[in-house]
């Protein structure tokens, strides 16, 4: 159990224990030797209760799938995307049931290279083109960070990634529900970021 199988944490664990865990998944995802990666089947899906030990905040992105890329089995994390991993009330409200009414310790916001939702942000402040639509929320949420990484700098879009990853995660430190908790060091709230050429997770933000 644990550290090296991956499976779900009782609620009332650490912080520091659960991302421990989610990282050694990310490492045997890297090494080809996931333990769960050949076990999604529906028999594994009815073995058990929930008892996630985090909960995670990716992109959309069809290349990152959270629990493949740790290593987790059902059960194990609480898993909500969005494109470019970006807030709304909904989301807001998710984590702070997994929180709050779940015992989590640990919340991860993870931004990933090539990152769509950044590139589409960058185009639209580049041009002047605000997309219509409820997608012109995720631009509005993404701009402060590729405005700070400067529009007109040549890395702007892997800067800005790094940057909105940062937002994201101070924003939800700030959460109502969740600065107490976070400030009482019983839930961490931290950021990462994926690689796809390699499949690994850099902390960015370890809080
Ligand atoms: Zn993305």
């Amino acid at each position: 159990m644990g550290a090296t199988s991956g499976q779900g944490r009782q609620a009332g664990g650490t912080p520091r224990a659960a991302l421990a865990d989610l990282l050694a998944g990310n490492r045997r995802f890297v090494s080809g030797q996931p333990v769960h990666g050949h076990d999604v089947t529906a028999a594994a899906a009815a073995s058990g209760d929930q008892q996630p030990y985090a909960v995670l905040l990716g992109c959309i992105d069809s290349r990152v799938p959270l629990e493949a890329i740790f290593d987790q089995t059902f059960g194990a994390i609480c898993v909500i995307r969005t494109g470019g991993h970006v807030l709304d009330r909904a989301v807001c409200g998710s984590i702070e049931y997994v929180v709050g009414q779940l015992g989590v310790p640990l919340v991860m916001v993870l931004g990933h290279e090539r990152c769509g939702a950044v590139e589409a942000t960058v185009q639209a402040l580049r041009t002047g083109q605000r997309p219509g639509g409820s997608l012109a929320h995720l631009v509005d949420e993404i701009a402060p960070a590729v405005t700070e990484a400067g529009i007109d700098d040549p890395a702007v879009q892997p800067l800005a990634i790094r940057r909105h990853v940062r937002r994201t995660v101070r924003t939800l430190r700030e959460d109502d529900l969740l600065a107490g908790p976070v400030a009482a060091g019983r839930v961490a709230v931290v950021g990462g970021l994926y690689d796809l050429a390699t499949g690994e997770v850099a902390l960015i933000d370890p809080g």
